[in-house]
């Protein structure tokens, strides 16, 4: 039996009825990693043997009757987020050999509930980024279509588990970097709420947008590493002390008395047309499911991505100033002085578009440009966050394409970063308003690439989300659905 292609929820009940061991699984996602991998590109550090001692571990914690939730399943971590003792790249030349001391409390939590980690899956370079082509490391692939883009910057998250290279995943999004791969991808991704899940250990892009979330083969398991990873930690200022509920029992219920909001915006010009079917489509389903439909508008979309490519630069050209060759990674040898060292390291340790950032935040906050650029994206991020709230006392969802397209082409916008950055439009204003957002697949295009639809929710509403996100799972019946093309 293929056992890569289950689920979370399909191959614990296996595991605990000792149909299987957790050491057999390991091996057949591993010989699937071996025999897949050459095309997809999703990992930049796999670690078989190790894979292999936690299985082995997790098979007798299983058989002493002490597994945890996620007891012998295998699963990849973005390479954004310090393990201990296995190399942390963030995507970049310059934490090309950083090997973190500790591991970050989102890893501490699945080791804890029995995970075996395989590995760490390719992103954009410090996590900036929609294909993953920012990698130092070469891109990952589309498994749909390996010509085509994965999205990002959670590339590798998303191409592991479309490509069944993992059972699920960990990513993070901070414009839509887990949503928009998991559109792309097939799978399910979702951001949680700013504050759910610590940050502690993720290394830092931008800190007032980053959230850690799931990559998962249907929203069953989503709601299962929700359960593990969410919570308050000591560790992170910023993680909220809310209690956390059992997220699969939002499930269970239908959608009667559910009010969906369409927001008008979402809707755009240049809205692909399948795309849009895709998400009309969903619309149905969702209303035959028991769901009210309402026409809503959050009139400040429009300034979203701007908003986002002030800030999130702003904060990200504060947090990479650590990377200076003296405490962290890559150091330039060659240099007579310390500031020829500092130079030298960060123009070679960094790619392209990571010091295009940086010099756009450090723009937008010195003296003189602050209150004009940083300043004023704060205040309509203000006003971009009072839409939301509005429009959550009207509904208790919202439902909207990911992305405006389907996945395109490796390398066709690698040039153009303004369309790359646009093509963000649609998940950006989540991680500005703090609120969580799913992305569930939907449907395919007619190259049978796959589409996603969009659900949100006002701040700690991932029930809300995961169950209108089921009942449309339900309802479509594609989830099962697995790639052929490798
Ligand atoms: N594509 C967005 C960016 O490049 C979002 C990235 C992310 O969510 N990490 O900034």
């Amino acid at each position: 039996m293929s056992l890569h292609k289950l689920t979370i929820h399909e191959l614990q009940q296996m595991l605990a009825a000792r149909k299987i061991s957790a050491v057999e699984l390991t091996r057949d996602v591993l010989d699937r990693i071996e025999k897949v991998e050459d095309k997809v590109k999703a990992y930049i550090t796999l670690d078989p043997e190790g894979a292999l001692k936690q299985a082995e571990e997790a098979d007798r914690e299983i058989k002493e009757g002490k597994g945890g939730a996620l007891s012998g399943i295998p699963v990849s971590i973005k390479d954004v987020l310090c393990t201990e003792n296995m190399r942390t790249t963030c995507g970049s030349r310059i934490l090309e050999n950083f090997v973190p001391p500790y591991d970050a409390t989102a890893v501490v939590k699945m080791k804890k509930a029995g995970a075996v980690l395989l590995g760490k899956v390719s992103m954009d370079e410090f996590a900036m980024g929609s294909t993953s082509e920012n990698c130092a490391f070469g891109p990952p692939r589309n498994p749909w279509n390996t010509d085509y883009i994965c999205g990002g910057s959670s590339g590798g998250s998303a191409a592991s588990v479309a490509a069944d290279e993992c059972i699920a995943s960990l990513g993070t999004d901070t414009g839509g970097s887990i949503r928009q791969p998991a559109s792309h991808c097939g799978v399910v991704g979702l951001k949680p709420t700013y504050g759910r899940v610590s940050r502690y250990g993720l290394v830092a892009f931008a800190s007032s947008l980053d959230q850690i979330g799931p990559l998962t083969k249907d929203i069953t398991d989503c709601a299962l590493l929700m359960n593990v990873i969410s919570g308050y930690d000591p560790k992170d200022s910023t993680s909220v002390q809310q209690s956390v509920p059992d997220f699969r029992q939002a499930l269970t219920q239908g959608l009667q008395g559910m009010k969906i909001g369409i927001p008008r915006e979402y809707f755009i010009k240049g809205l692909d047309p399948e795309v849009e079917k895709a998400a009309q489509n969903s619309i149905k389903i969702l209303r035959e499911a028991g769901a009210e439909i309402v026409e809503v508008s959050l009139p400040h979309t429009d300034y979203c991505v701007a908003v986002y490519y002030l800030v999130a630069p702003a904060e990200a050209s504060s947090n990479l100033a650590r990377y200076d060759g003296v405490r962290y990674g890559f150091r330039d040898r060659n240099s007579d002085t310390l500031l020829e060292m500092y130079n030298n390291s960060r123009s070679q340790g960094f790619g392209a578009e990571v010091k295009r950032r940086i010099i756009i935040g450090t723009y937008a906050l010195s003296s003189g440009y602050y209150d004009a650029y940083y300043k004023k994206a704060s205040q309509v991020r203000t006003m971009i966050t009072a839409d939301f709230k509005k429009v959550f006392e009207v509904c208790d969802v919202l439902a909207s394409p990911v992305t405006p397209t389907p996945a395109w082409k490796l390398g066709e916008k690698i040039n153009d970063p303004l369309s790359m950055y646009l093509s963000d439009i649609l998940t950006i204003s989540a991680n500005l308003a703090g609120i969580p957002g799913i992305s569930v697949p939907c449907g395919f295009s007619a190259k049978g690439l796959p589409i996603g639809l969009q659900i949100q929710g006002a701040h700690f509403q991932e029930e809300k989300l995961l169950r209108a996100a089921y009942n449309l799972e339900q309802g479509l019946n594609i989830y099962h659905m697995r790639t052929e093309n490798l």
